[in-house]
């Protein structure tokens, strides 16, 4: 059980069987300046917009009972989007933002007690345990073989080193790395297409990563990416910040589904040239529901830094935004669950 990818488990309703999903992308989806220029009313797409919710699981080809009002619906939901069930432009710029290729949680129940939460898990909520190690250790390594050419191996491991970092910081888990691969608990590769594990990447942006539930632990890149550490120096309009896909994809490896909170680390999508590297509070309640709380971390001093401003990646002053509520909507949470 543990060597299947949960998109393959056969636990809901949605099979997630889309594994030849290499969607052939209309050449203009994949320019970047398609990121910025906001679609009009006139040139919504429907046919690429259904081919998404396929290739997500939203959809599916031998079911009816789903019609596409009801999955656009729940896309929207999803991404934290205005559900209007209709194929706005809004909804069209995010189906074409490179992602995470790791289906978002089509069918979760609402949660009880109608809380906020936006962190969700995957079923039967999944973690690591180890009965003979207190506190939690994980160890991680590198497939030499498969590595990316556009950075050193020493600039990834200290991508990494961050990444792991900040999720050591909030919960009682340490990760350690290792040269073993084969023995490593976390397994991290950079691969191109067609890698073995019935996930074929989709070259250029589209899908970036994937990652396979607890306790599994292989992570793996789309080495087709211009992976990048440092945006001055890689001037490619199709960068991708390896620390922010880093961050995103360890937190799948520990045990959290996708959040529709925008700012959280497991939001799905990730603009290319864009930064997010810092767990916002969603990501850190969600994350100590599963594995308990660091004695070091405090929540408050979270809380307090999340209501500065944060220094976009290309520099210009931005406001996190839908930070209040999600605050809120954290302590509505914790409230609830005695945290
Ligand atoms: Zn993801
Ligand atoms: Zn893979």
């Amino acid at each position: 059980m543990h060597h299947h990818p949960y998109n393959r488990k056969p636990i809901t309703v949605f099979s997630f069987f889309f594994l030849i999903y290499h969607i052939p992308q209309p050449i203009e989806a994949r320019n970047p300046s398609q990121f910025t220029i906001k679609p009009s009313r006139h040139n919504v797409n429907i046919p690429e917009i259904k081919r998404h919710l396929h290739r997500f699981g939203y959809l599916q080809r031998n079911n009816n009972n789903v019609s596409f009002e009801q999955a656009l619906s729940r896309y929207q939901k999803n991404l934290g989007l205005p559900i209007t069930g209709k194929p706005d432009s809004d909804t069209l710029s995010h189906v074409r933002l490179p992602r995470c290729g790791f289906p978002d949680d089509v069918d979760s129940k609402t949660p009880p007690f109608h809380t906020k939460q936006k962190y969700v898990y995957f079923p039967g909520r999944p973690r690591w345990t180890r009965d003979d190690n207190i506190p939690l250790q994980l160890t991680y390594a590198f497939s030499q073989e498969n590595l990316t050419p556009y950075l050193t191996p020493t600039q990834i491991r200290r991508v990494f080193r961050h990444a792991f970092a900040k999720w050591a910081s909030v919960i009682p888990v340490s990760f350690v790395e290792t040269e073993d691969y084969d023995t490593a608990d976390i397994k991290i590769g950079f691969f191109a297409g067609d890698h073995g594990d019935g996930e074929p990447f989709d070259g250029v942006l589209g899908v970036l990563a994937h990652t396979f539930s607890p306790e599994n632990g292989r992570l793996h890149l789309d080495k087709a990416e211009t992976w990048a550490v440092d945006f001055h120096e890689e001037k490619s309009t199709v960068a991708v910040d390896l620390e922010s896909v880093a961050v995103h994809e360890i937190g799948h490896v520990l045990g959290l589904g996708h959040s529709s909170a925008k700012d959280a680390a497991m939001y799905p999508t990730l603009k290319p040239r864009s930064k997010k590297v810092d767990l916002n509070v969603d990501d850190v309640v969600g994350v100590q529901s599963l594995y308990g709380t660091n004695p070091n971390f405090n929540l408050s001093g979270l809380l307090a830094s999340e209501t500065s401003t944060n220094l976009a990646a290309d520099g210009k002053l931005v406001r996190s935004e839908g930070m209040i509520y999600s605050t809120l909507s954290t302590l509505f949470v914790l409230g609830f669950l005695n945290l």
